[in-house]
């Protein structure tokens, strides 16, 4: 049975590289690291139940545990080559893991495919349904996008739109309106598929001071970056970009609240000195994602908001760590 799995897997995500001088088969993948190029890696897990919810299709989970890895090159700045998956897999009726297995594996193929990542090898066990991916890129030395970069006076920024995720996730009612519901489709979308900034990230090195993917929430990882680099900063609540598939579904507070504690949105959040932000903007609107300007970087430390009656906020205390479910509606 494992065999065959792992065959299955072997076909679905099949990918040439001539990196690959060794593949899935053997005990170990036998890689070959370009001259010049340093190896950025990372490896995230994810729990059924904990990291997506119970009954989330297959192919979604199998995007998402590489999407969750190809962001975390992004925020390096590295391109992606290459991927190992551990998966855990409850005991099933063959043609129920059959089916799981195919839909993990076309899910993580579509995503492999459009960056070109091949996945060299794993493990497969049994036991509550986890799924850990472990990736590999290339980084030129000392041209990685680190935390600890970010200075006072440089400009704060996120590529796509926030929120998105943390509201997808929300079980709400959806109301009898077809645009109601296109517009949760469009959020659960983003929290199912999100989009890796793989392009982005290239188009930050040498020119953005820090980068963080945004997975835990705007607050809590752009706090990292200001723990990192020693400093402050100060967003405008108003600026925060937000989705008019978000901004349909709750009051605009509720939305703001969502991009800036909700998590899983995998954006790019940077720092950038303000003489080259134009043209950096400029770059990342040609590659679709765009980026938008949110904040500065202040002597200090921790992250406030002014809210558009001009009052701040201080993150991490209470009144922050919560999802207003309350102000949207059923
Ligand atoms: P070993 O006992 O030597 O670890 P396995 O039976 O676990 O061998 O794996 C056999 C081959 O299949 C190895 O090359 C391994 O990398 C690959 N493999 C196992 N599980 C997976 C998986 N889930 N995804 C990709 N490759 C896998
Ligand atoms: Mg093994």
């Amino acid at each position: 049975m494992e065999f065959r799995l792992i065959d299955r897997l072997q076909a679905l995500t099949a990918q040439a590289r001539d990196d690959v001088r060794l593949g899935i088969g053997d005990d170990a993948a036998l890689l070959a690291v370009p001259d010049g190029q340093q190896l950025a890696v990372a490896i995230d897990t994810l729990v059924e139940g904990v990291h997506f919810p119970v009954g989330t299709a297959p192919a979604d989970v199998g995007w998402k545990a590489l999407a969750v890895n190809l962001s975390d090159l992004a925020a390096m700045g590295a391109t992606p080559a290459w991927a190992l998956l551990a998966l855990t897999l409850p005991a099933q009726p063959a043609d129920a893991q059959q089916a799981r297995v195919d839909g993990l594996a076309e899910g993580f193929a579509q995503l492999a495919r459009r960056h070109g990542v091949a996945l060299v090898g794993g493990d497969t066990t049994r036991g509550p349904f986890v799924l850990s991916v472990a990736v590999h890129g290339f980084v030129p030395p000392g041209q990685a996008l680190r935390r600890e970069g970010a200075r006072v006076g440089d400009l704060v920024f996120v590529t796509g739109t926030l929120g998105d995720a943390a509201a997808g996730l929300q079980r709400l009612a959806v109301a009898d309106d077809p645009d109601e519901e296109n517009r949760r489709a469009v959020l659960r979308e983003r929290l199912n598929r999100p989009t890796p900034r793989v392009a982005a990230g290239l188009a930050l090195r040498g020119r953005a001071t820090a980068c963080i993917d945004v997975s835990d929430g705007l607050l809590a990882d752009l706090g990292h970056v200001c723990t990192a680099s020693g400093v402050g900063a100060e967003l405008e609540a108003s600026t925060l970009p937000l989705s008019s598939a978000l901004l349909g579904c709750c009051d605009k507070a509720a939305a703001r609240d969502y991009a800036l504690s909700g998590g899983d949105d995998y954006e790019l959040c940077f720092t950038v000195a303000p003489a080259r932000a134009g043209e950096l903007q400029a770059d990342l609107g040609r590659l679709g994602c765009g980026a938008t300007r949110i904040g500065r970087i202040v002597a200090g430390a921790g992250v406030r908001v002014r809210g558009e009656d001009g009052a701040w906020r201080a993150s991490g205390r209470a009144g922050w760590d919560h999802f207003p479910d309350e102000t949207l509606p059923g």
